[in-house]
């Protein structure tokens, strides 16, 4: 449900609401857009009577949510969530008409590799440094990240660079070790249903990049982003990574429909992985311009400064110089569609 307030209603008139709707035993968010400001029940699905709170003092109308993702939902917030990253005096917004540039290795492999790739993509243009530290593998034996001492190298990179930080997050228990040193939490394509992670990264104060599962459709994602902004992190991101499909010439087919579709669906914004979502760096170009065109509020791609020899997703990474390319095609893609990096 959704409780609309009138465009005068007062702070008192919001408080009394608040408390009411948390009496009936529900959780009250709320949303204070430009005209008006809306409380958004959540709970048991529990039935209520919506004219019991229309009589309320400053309430307008009450609308009921009839998706099964409520915060995520457009129903509940019209305008785009925008998420503001502060680093060193610079500002970086994602979800207005600005695109987000990530790029960076997939993994973290030397301090000197970092620091090399961050300045790389900052001069390319990227004002989002990627990079894990800890690394999901299919094989136990592969590669597992370098861990924290590879969070300080891109903290390090951080400063040197004016560079956000996007870094993995595996586990609940290290939520805040890798939240004191990012500037966004990513939570991988296999941990998309991690309820314990969703619900510790819910309850961290930084922005999240969730990354759809190999195998989850659109409404799945949106209620595991559900999870998050229902323990009161509303910064959420949504990352579309590509989906398994019986495709064998691409790692997995990135699902370009998932982009106008959860932009109608949902506030949040939009990112596309073209690195995971082909798996091939031939077509990362190609695609990039493609999600932008669709309308996503940002890239994520994988840059490594010789990707023969990368520890992992070598043969998705993108040269620095290539991506220099990606940058000046993606840039006027973007004034085409009213956008700008
Ligand atoms: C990554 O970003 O390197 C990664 C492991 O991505 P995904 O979780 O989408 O596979
Ligand atoms: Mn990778």
């Amino acid at each position: 449900m959704v409780i609309v307030m009138k465009a005068g209603a007062t702070a008192a008139e919001i408080a009394s609401v608040i408390k009411h709707v948390e009496s009936l035993g529900f959780r009250a968010h709320l949303s204070e857009g430009e005209e008006r400001t809306i409380i958004g029940m959540v709970g048991d699905e529990r039935p209520i009577d919506p004219s019991s709170l229309e009589v309320l003092s400053g309430v307008e109308r009450v609308l009921p949510i009839l998706r099964p993702f409520k915060l995520a939902s457009r129903d509940f917030k019209k305008q785009n969530t925008v998420i503001h990253l502060r680093v060193k005096q610079r500002t970086i917004t994602i979800g207005n008409s600005e695109i987000a540039m990530m790029a960076g290795p997939c993994a973290v492999e030397s301090r000197e590799q970092i620091l090399e790739t961050a300045r790389l993509v900052r001069e390319a243009g990227a004002t989002i440094l990627r990079g894990g530290a800890f690394k999901p593998r299919t094989s136990p034996y592969s590669f597992q990240g370098h861990g924290e001492i590879a969070l300080e190298w891109l903290a390090e990179a951080r400063e040197a660079y004016g560079l956000a930080i996007v870094t993995e997050v595996m586990s609940p228990e290290q939520v805040p070790l890798v939240a004191k040193y990012a500037d966004i939490l990513q939570v991988g394509a296999r941990n998309m249903q991690n309820f314990a992670l969703l619900h510790a990264v819910g309850e961290a104060r930084k922005p999240v990049l969730l990354k759809r599962g190999l195998s989850a459709t659109m409404e799945e994602l949106l209620m595991a982003a559900e999870y998050i902004l229902s323990h009161g992190n509303y910064e959420v991101m949504l990352c579309e990574r590509g989906i398994r499909t019986f495709e064998k010439y691409t790692r997995n087919t990135l699902d370009i429909n998932a982009v106008p579709v959860l932009k109608q669906l949902s506030h949040l914004p939009v990112i596309v992985d073209p690195s995971h979502g082909t798996g091939k760096w031939e077509y990362v170009i190609p695609v990039s311009r493609a999600a932008i065109a669709a309308g996503a509020d940002g890239l994520i791609v994988e840059v490594h400064p010789n990707p023969a020899e990368a520890w992992s997703d070598g043969a998705q990474s993108l040269t620095p110089q290539n991506y220099r390319v990606l940058v000046e095609q993606v840039r006027r893609v973007a004034a085409a569609v009213d956008r700008a990096l």
